[in-house]
């Protein structure tokens, strides 16, 4: 087999190496059947196994309670900004969305174009290195919705507790950080997540809605984005993105196998501690971010030097160590650890930092 880097991509993410090889074995002929699974009609009794299996391991996975509809829809998160808004935003009502950074502020920007956004905190005040609390939030009295980002994949800003709103439905965009550690569903209205980091390809995106929150979509609402059409036709109303399907169901299979979210959990959180150490250890290296803040999946740092940021990143290079430059709005460094990133990729990114810091400092 041909070697495989140790990829710190925010997404597409590094997948884990067993979900491919299963893939690639299973590529042109599955299971006997001759044919390819992006191949075979979504309406098949072998297809439609194939996604059944995978919802249910999900819902494993997640504990997800029976009155959740799980769906596999298309358009990224992205397009859940607007479908999230053109189905639970009425008209003449109001939603409450926490700005904690670029993925938040792009669903603000997009339910603004459909109704009333309330931002009821921002983190901008500050500077984006630390999330308001709740006693600072200006809810507002009949909100339809509160939305918030658990994880700012660009910033390295995460939700380490979860909003309490009473009634008022929860919406989370966790898309880079769902099955990274243990949540209860049962507290969110709808959750949400772009598949290209914990779940599969891009282009996909999994939402898990409680019951009650379907068919109150507008009637201008496209039936694509409609979550009841969704739900009422198994995310098959159209034909699904197949194959991104089956691979995510192929991630789940491997993730019950690794242990559940539980073992992932321990094993992100030992991920995650070496590194900060390695960063807090250092006067070479910085990351801004409130500890109680500070993001699992994605860690964003800086050189003393940003004059050494290229070198940094061409020695990376050169030991397989890929994708760790920092978003263009944010500059620095990012090494994003998702669960297919393993314990040994992260202790080869710490080594490589000590013997560059050595060199440079
Ligand atoms: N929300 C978050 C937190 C993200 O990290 C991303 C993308 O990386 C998105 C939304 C947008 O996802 P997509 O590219 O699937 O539309």
């Amino acid at each position: 087999m041909s070697k495989r880097a140790h990829n710190f991509c925010a997404g597409p993410a590094a997948l884990p190496t067993a979900v491919l090889q299963r893939a690639q074995a299973e590529m042109l002929d599955w299971n006997g059947l001759g044919v390819s699974v992006m191949e075979m009609s979504h309406r098949s009794d072998e297809y439609v196994a194939i996604a059944e299996k995978a919802e249910q391991d999900l819902r494993d996975l997640l504990a997800i309670p029976s009155d959740y509809k799980v769906l596999f829809l298309q358009g990224g998160a992205s397009q859940q900004f607007a479908e999230i808004a053109l189905n639970l935003l009425p008209e003449d009502g109001v939603a409450d969305y926490i700005d904690t950074g670029i993925w938040s502020k792009k669903s603000i920007e997009e339910a603004s174009r459909y109704g009333n956004v309330n931002v009821a905190a921002s983190a901008k005040a500050y500077d984006y290195f630390a999330i308001p609390g709740q006693n600072e939030w200006q809810l507002s009295k009949d909100a339809a919705y509160l939305h918030y980002a658990s994880n700012e994949t660009i910033g390295g800003l995460q939700f380490d507790w979860v909003p309490e709103v009473g009634d008022t439905p929860l919406v989370v965009d966790m898309s880079s950080d769902i099955l990274s550690r243990e949540i209860d569903v049962s507290k969110f209205g709808l959750i949400y997540a772009g598949a290209q980091k914990n779940i599969g390809p891009s282009g996909l995106v999994v939402t898990i809605i409680r019951e009650d929150l379907l068919g109150r979509a507008r009637s201008l609402c496209p039936t694509m984005l409609n979550y009841k059409v969704a739900a009422d036709n198994g995310s098959m109303y159209n034909t699904p993105a197949t194959y991104s399907w089956y691979l995510s169901g192929l991630v789940f299979e491997w993730l019950k196998e690794q242990g559940g979210v539980a073992a992932m959990e321990q094993r992100n959180k030992a991920k995650k501690d070496l590194l900060y150490k390695a960063i807090d250890a250092s006067d070479f290296y910085s990351n801004p971010i409130a500890k109680n803040a500070r993001s699992w999946m994605n860690v964003p740092f800086r050189l003393a030097d940003e004059k050494l940021d290229k070198a940094f990143l061409a020695g990376a290079d050169a030991r397989g160590l890929l994708n760790l430059k920092g978003h263009r709005s944010v500059g620095g460094m990012r090494a994003s650890i998702y669960n297919a990133t393993g314990l040994d990729a992260v202790e080869a990114l710490v080594a490589y930092m000590a013997e560059f810091e050595k060199e440079h400092a």
